[in-house]
């Protein structure tokens, strides 16, 4: 990493995050003290990921049409690939492995999981700020929803903190209620990429008072990672079957 990314980033490490008060920052303080930073990749005593680790991430250089995987700018559905109800294009930060796979799994069960989150935060900035954008300022973010229960459980929605940060960085405007999610989905893991379209169906719903904020819209569906792209192709299938304008999908990881 050259001075100058070092600079930026450390830059960015003073940054607040745009969901932190003033007063949970005070609070963040105090539990640095009292409660000391280990990297969530190789331990070592100092951040919630060192610099070492940070190093290690695996940027996505070369991005891919989300039908038939070949390299594509930008992540943007081939003409050739785009059908009626296709999603138009996938945009994913990192590889999912290494670092970026123990933040996001280390996110899941920490009991300080917005402090984690800084680190993942930084990684956005650094990665989204410079990065050339295909989706205009108009078009508008939506992470994808987590069950009630579930939410109710982890106390937050990661898909939902990383659309706040991509809205920091991007000024677009965020909305989180048009997509609902109906039931519960079963662990994708495991499944095949046909069962997990199967499964995908059913799992949301648009919201049934939002939808004329749909019609004539465009969106950037916002999740934590991509694997199949059955959850991100399936939101997007809804936006379009309600009329809606263009849709992206922008993920932090993908495997
Ligand atoms: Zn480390
Ligand atoms: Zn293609």
């Amino acid at each position: 990493m050259g001075e100058k990314q070092l600079k930026r980033r450390q830059k960015y490490k003073r940054t607040p995050m745009p969901t932190t008060t003033g007063e949970k920052r005070i609070y963040s303080k105090i539990l640095d003290f009292l409660l000391p930073k280990f990297c969530v990749h190789c331990g070592k005593y100092g951040h919630y990921l060192c610099q070492e680790c940070y190093n290690q991430i695996n940027f996505v250089k070369t991005h891919l049409c989300p039908y038939c995987r070949r390299s594509s700018v930008g992540g943007l559905t081939h003409p050739g690939c785009l059908t009626k109800y296709a999603i138009n294009g996938i945009y994913s930060a990192a590889f999912y492995k290494g670092p970026i796979r123990s933040l996001i799994k280390t996110l899941k069960y920490h009991p300080f999981p917005f402090r984690v989150y800084e680190e993942i935060e930084i990684i956005l900035k650094r990665y989204f700020t410079d990065q050339e954008r295909f989706f205009p300022k108009e078009a508008v973010i939506i992470p994808i929803p987590m069950h009630p229960e579930k939410k109710k459980k982890r106390k937050f929605n990661q898909s939902q903190l990383i659309a706040n940060t991509l809205q920091s960085i991007w000024k677009n405007p965020l909305q989180d209620e048009i997509l609902i999610r109906t039931r519960r989905g079963r662990v994708q893991a495991g499944l095949s990429r046909r069962q997990r379209y199967q499964n995908v169906r059913g799992l949301f719903q648009i919201h049934p008072q939002k939808r004329k904020l749909v019609e004539g819209n465009s969106f950037i569906l916002v999740d934590d990672i991509v694997t199949s792209g059955a959850t991100l192709k399936w939101c997007a299938f809804l936006l379009k079957k309600n009329r809606a304008g263009k849709v992206w999908g922008v993920t932090l990881a993908r495997d």
